[in-house]
């Protein structure tokens, strides 16, 4: 296993068992991580959330909640920093695709369709998905359709190995079944679309994934030592066409929704073309002031563009 991977796992695996024996690490007064993958206090001091569950608690019970709010902000500026990092090196659903993504036999094939589905798509499902949560009183999303939320049910019904006392989550069944079903669709969808809730379906994901466009964090390119290899193309977890779409376009970083910071196109490059970076505030100021940096970028820029000429 390469480092980059290893760590991912390591990470993945820590949190897991850190969410389970958080309770036991209470009473040794030993705060390390306390709450869930949605929410979550780290070393009693640091607050993360996800933003689509606070955005859509605010809506729902209409009223300022304090501990998210805070924690919305040092998401934020966590993912302005470090970027899509969250679906990478937490999410537990990465070590289902990357295992499943294993017993698949042609990789090949996971680049033969890329669709980027559009704001059309996307703007529609956050009005409904925002709508019901506001009429309904619940943030439906977060409760019931999230599939990191019913990961963290899981994790609160195995950490009772460690803390007996701590009752049952009534919701364990459901839990189980959204698990399951993300993991038959995207089976059932691989073969033409792999990776599929992670990278069209996952609100979580999606939002984190737009921070990719303004991180620091970036991956560099540098065209004049790639051999066109192919290598980046084969082991992209995410099935991004680095070649094509980026280093062809003779584009300077990767800034993909689709990247989930995993490095390994990183790690088997073998001239070096690719590396990791933090962008300079000068480039990013730069970068910043022109929307048309990307083709996805470009896209939201004429769709609002479009939407202020139509307006005036
Ligand atoms: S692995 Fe490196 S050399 Fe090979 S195509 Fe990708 S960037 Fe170019
Ligand atoms: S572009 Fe590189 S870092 Fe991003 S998901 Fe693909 S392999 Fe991982």
């Amino acid at each position: 296993m390469k480092p980059f991977n290893l760590l991912r796992r390591l990470l993945q695996v820590a949190t897991v068992l850190l969410f389970m024996m958080q309770h036991q690490l209470i009473i040794y007064n030993i705060p390390i991580i306390v709450g869930s993958l949605v929410s979550s206090k780290v070393l009693n001091i640091i607050g993360f959330v996800d933003p689509t569950a606070a955005i859509e608690k605010l809506l729902a019970y209409k009223q300022p909640i304090v501990f998210p709010t805070i924690a919305f902000l040092t998401t934020l500026v966590l993912y302005l920093v470090l970027g899509r990092v969250f679906c990478g090196w937490i999410c537990p659903l990465d070590i289902f695709y990357s295992y499943f993504r294993n017993l698949r036999r042609s990789r090949s094939s996971s680049h033969s369709r890329i669709v980027y589905f559009s704001l059309k798509f996307y703007i529609p499902m956050f009005v409904v998905i925002f709508g019901m949560s506001i009429f309904a009183y619940i943030p439906i999303y977060t409760n019931y359709l999230n599939v990191i939320t019913m990961f963290s049910v899981i994790i609160n019904l195995l950490s009772q190995i460690f803390s007996p006392t701590i009752a049952i989550p009534a919701k364990i069944e459901y839990a189980i079944i959204v698990i399951l079903l993300t993991f038959i669709l995207d089976i059932i969808v691989s073969t033409v679309y792999p990776r599929f809730w992670c990278r069209r379906i996952c609100i979580t994901g999606i939002l984190y994934g737009t921070f990719n466009k303004l991180s620091l964090l970036t991956l560099k390119i540098n065209d004049k030592l790639c051999t066109f290899c192919g290598r980046c193309d084969e082991v992209c977890r995410t099935s991004i066409p680095i070649i094509s779409k980026y280093i062809k376009m003779g584009k300077d970083s990767i800034r993909d929704i689709d990247c989930i910071k995993c490095f390994e196109c990183i790690e088997v490059c073998p001239t070096n073309a690719l590396s990791l970076s933090f962008t300079s505030l000068r480039t990013y100021k730069k970068f910043s002031l022109n929307p048309i940096y990307s083709d996805d970028f470009f896209f939201i820029y004429r769709f609002f563009r479009r939407s202020l000429q139509l307006n005036s």
